[in-house]
């Protein structure tokens, strides 16, 4: 990797900054009172930013270092690791194994592990989940591992599909005990997931203005007295999506907050 630095921030040499650009630089970066160019190969560059030097740096592999430090992460009795830390998971609690990649959701972010904290916490013994925005399927799979007789999963984007597929098979979860499709709510389930789309716990991991829209959803959704867990909320919106059930009908709201985030569980 070659550098090219620069004594100055870009504040104080904001007006050489398109020079480095027009030289060919194909990043530029701030630290500690130095400006570091990346270039592909040592250029001549204009008297004003002639007072830097060159360097070159051992290329840094990013996503192995990534990989490297990536931890076992607990949420209840569940403990959530990528394939390689498998033989981690202390005894007694559950392995949820998830392989980082393009989805969202290998339960570093607080919002994954309070969900998987708050499944966890219930009893899923012959239930059926719905996962809304289930991204690597962390959250349906996780509740597949506790005990749901059936985990639906829904997502808008295509390309978690497969990787949630992916992701339960790594589990060693039988594909009748939990399922992907592209989809959303407001869409016609298929009849063999729930009988009338009816399920007893409903979990998505959103943001707080899509739990507003999908509220009326979710109650559609549940058994009466079924549990409902929303998080993705920033707890600067926490008042509306507690409007929203309120609105709904939903009873017992409770509310966990992880630094900016939270989690909220209801009662349909
Ligand atoms: N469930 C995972 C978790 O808890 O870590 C992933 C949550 S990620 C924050 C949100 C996911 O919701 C994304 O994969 C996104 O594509 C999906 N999503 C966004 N809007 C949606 C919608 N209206 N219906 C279904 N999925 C949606």
């Amino acid at each position: 990797m070659l550098v090219y630095e620069l004594p100055g921030t870009f504040e104080t040499r904001e007006a050489h900054l398109d020079l480095l650009w027009e030289a060919g630089a194909t990043g530029l970066e701030e630290r500690a009172g130095v400006i570091r160019a990346y270039f592909d190969e040592e250029t001549a560059v204009p008297a004003a930013v002639a007072d830097g030097e060159w360097k070159r740096e051992a290329d840094q592999d990013w996503q192995a270092e990534f990989k490297a430090n990536l931890r076992p992460v607990q949420a209840g009795r569940v403990t959530i690791v990528p394939p390689w830390l498998r033989q981690d998971v202390p005894a007694g609690q559950v392995g949820l194994v998830i392989e980082p990649g393009m989805a969202f959701g290998t339960g570093h972010h607080a919002t994954t592990r309070m969900a998987v904290e708050a499944l966890a916490a219930l009893d899923l013994g012959g239930v059926r989940v719905l996962d809304v925005g289930t991204g690597s399927g962390v959250l349906a799979i996780a509740a597949a591992l506790l005990g749901a007789d059936l985990a639906y999963g829904v997502d808008i984007d295509p390309i978690t599909i497969p990787i949630a597929r992916e992701n339960a098979e790594i589990n060693g979860v039988p594909a009748g005990r939990v399922r992907f499709e592209e989809g959303t709510l407001g869409e016609e389930l298929p009849d063999d997931v729930a009988p009338g789309g009816v399920f007893g716990v409903v979990v998505a991991n959103l943001y707080a203005e899509l739990h507003d829209l999908l509220a009326g959803e979710y109650a559609a959704h549940l058994t009466p007295g079924g549990p409902l867990v929303l998080t993705g909320i920033l707890t600067s919106k926490l008042a509306l999506v507690r409007a929203a059930l309120d609105r709904e009908g939903f009873t017992g709201v409770q509310v966990r907050e992880d630094g900016e985030w939270a989690l909220v569980t209801a009662t349909a």
